[in-house]
């Protein structure tokens, strides 16, 4: 899954690579499965050592909801924008070049690059804080756990119709 920047002799390369979804798996580590396949296509510059990295992923998903703890599938559409110094140059004081906004610098070694960490970096930061199956699911029912999304209970709601309430003052105590 690496990139091997020995290949790139010119100063503008093109790169498109697929990946399975077993490439990708993460053994649970992560709060995400990958489930399809997964495509990177970068437009790699050089520039001496070092190498920008501009495009985009493309994943499908599988997350659990926060409401309803099913999982369920979320496909994925990220940009991204990296410049890969080589290692040693990382403990350099001269980072001056590297601070340039919204660019994320990362470290390549071996003249190689590691595209699926970086497609796994890429992917958790796009995670979102609550997922949710649907906008409006309605999670699990507080009184028997039932997913309330997929099925229904005799749990009575704890919202009362008040006209029923009227009529309960009717029944003799
Ligand atoms: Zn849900
Ligand atoms: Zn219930």
């Amino acid at each position: 899954m690496n990139l091997d920047l020995q290949e790139i002799d010119g100063t503008r390369h093109q790169v498109r690579r697929t990946f399975s979804a077993g490439l990708l798996r993460s053994d649970g580590q992560d709060d995400y499965e990958v489930t399809g396949d997964t495509t990177i296509d970068l437009a790699v510059r050089k520039d001496e050592a070092t190498f920008r990295l501009v495009g985009r992923i493309e994943a499908v998903l599988e997350l659990g909801c926060g409401r309803c703890l099913e999982r369920f599938s979320w496909p994925v559409g990220l940009d991204i924008d990296m410049l890969y110094l080589p290692e040693s140059e990382s403990s350099d004081e001269g980072d001056v070049r590297i601070e340039e906004a919204d660019v994320n610098t990362a470290y390549y070694r071996d003249e190689q690059i590691d595209l699926g960490q970086l497609i796994r970096e890429q992917l958790q930061l796009t995670l979102p804080m609550k997922p949710l199956c649907r906008e409006e699911c309605p999670g699990l029912c507080t009184f028997c756990g039932a997913n309330r999304s997929t099925t229904t209970c005799d749990c009575s709601d704890p919202w009362e119709d008040p006209r029923l309430a009227g009529l309960k003052n009717l029944l003799p105590r």
